[in-house]
């Protein structure tokens, strides 16, 4: 076609970085999470996955599965419109006031997407409060950022979570301004967990109002599964706390959660509410028997914990180098694209082992790696295979190992 070589040029210097997507193409195995089968060159075979972000298996889950294809027989399929025409199913009422009570708030909005809960809550906000400002964290989501861009309001970046040069910044802002703190709790890409009381403290003192995103800690932190605020006890100081359904509750849509004049606020004005789709009904009515479910039983969780801190301890005692951090998330540091990705490709040939290279733009250059995520059910057994692959993988590519 006439201007593909205008797209091809453009790929052809991703490929030589090493940095263009190659997708796994897979079949999730319904009740027996991790499992999956990968389809390959016209073949199929099994492969064990280890770096999906349904964190809990929560996806497969029987009640939730069955509460998704209950509702699908009761509803239909879609919603039948965006909220305002026609699209609000009760399933949408029944989960918004579940969200709601998660995290200790008057209200939830629902989003298709936890991208665009952020994009549309921060390009809203940045864009209608008088004279707002957004002090944004150095390493915040993609969503965030391009939400604070549409909204075309000032924005300053503070250093990656450092309370104190965040207070410097706020400090230097005029009295006449609306300043939003935005930050997340568990960081995806290193698994570092943000010092959320500090940083309350500080916006607090700033008169500044704070936007949280969980998405990576709900369902997975507090001991009702409502983050990392919930366990710190801090959730009624956040103005406005932001997550996913996609990740922990194994099913899709994001959501903001406030108080109710804030949640009535971004319903009215948000395109990126309004002017869309309503999720599923069967998709709200599933998420919400999964949070219900990460409500009341700290089973996953901790047989969670109990795998991450197994797997730690294997590539501790192998030398395989991987960043220390608090929370589920397992980076093992590369450092090169091609290298990423050759090693990525072994465990997957191999080993039938699954997980995703993790390359430029997602991370910066240089800081490439595989990020595993052990989940409550994968086994012990999963987890020694696991790390003898690393290990022999280490040895034939001659990668450094890191010393006690
Ligand atoms: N925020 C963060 C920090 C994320 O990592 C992601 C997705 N990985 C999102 C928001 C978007 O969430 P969703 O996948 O539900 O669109």
């Amino acid at each position: 076609m006439p201007f593909d070589k205008l797209f091809e040029e453009q790929l052809d210097t991703l490929k030589a970085e090493g940095n263009y997507r190659y997708f796994a193409d897979l079949t999730r195995q319904c009740g027996q999470h991790p499992r999956a089968k990968n389809h390959h060159d016209g073949e199929t075979r099994d492969v064990t996955v280890w770096c999906s972000n349904d964190y809990l298996g929560m996806g497969q889950h029987p009640d939730v599965v069955e509460a998704m294809a209950e509702t699908a027989r009761a509803c239909g399929t879609g919603a039948g419109g965006t909220r305002n025409i026609s699209g609000t199913n009760h399933h949408h009422l029944l989960l918004e006031r579940e969200l709601a009570d998660l995290h200790g708030k008057e209200a939830a909005l629902l989003f298709t997407s936890g991208y665009v809960s952020n994009w549309a809550a921060l390009s809203t906000l940045g864009s209608r409060l008088p004279n707002a400002v957004i002090l944004s964290d150095a390493l915040n989501h993609a969503s965030m950022i391009e939400g604070i861009r549409h909204s075309r309001a000032d924005k300053v970046i503070w250093k990656h979570n450092d309370p104190e040069d965040l207070d410097r910044k706020l400090a230097r802002l005029p009295a006449n301004t609306t300043k939003i703190v935005a930050f997340e709790s568990v960081y995806s890409m290193d698994g570092d967990i943000a010092p959320i009381r500090e940083i309350v403290e500080v916006a607090e003192k700033h008169g500044a109002m704070t936007y949280l995103d969980e998405v990576h800690a709900v369902g997975m932190y507090g001991p009702r599964g409502g983050g990392v605020a919930e366990r710190d006890g801090l959730m009624d100081r956040i103005t406005l706390i932001e997550g996913t359904l996609g990740k922990a509750f194994g099913v899709m849509g994001g959501y903001i959660t406030g108080s109710a004049a804030l949640c009535d606020f971004i319903r009215s004005f948000a395109s990126g509410f309004i002017f869309t789709t309503a999720l599923p009904p069967a998709v709200a009515s599933a998420a919400t028997v999964s949070i219900r479910h990460l409500k009341a039983s700290e089973i996953e969780r901790a047989q969670q914990r109990r795998q991450v801190a197994r797997l730690r301890a294997r590539l501790d005692a192998e030398g395989i180098p991987h960043v220390r951090n608090p929370s589920h998330i397992i980076p093992v540091m590369v450092k090169d694209p091609v290298k990423c990705r050759m090693l990525s490709d072994y465990l997957m040939d191999q080993f039938g082992i699954y997980v995703q290279p993790i390359n430029y733009p997602t991370v910066p250059k240089g800081t490439e790696r595989l990020r595993f995520t052990p989940g409550p059910n994968h086994t012990d057994a999963d987890i020694d295979r696991l790390v003898e692959a690393l290990s022999s993988l280490w040895r034939q590519c001659a990668l450094a190992r890191a010393t006690a």
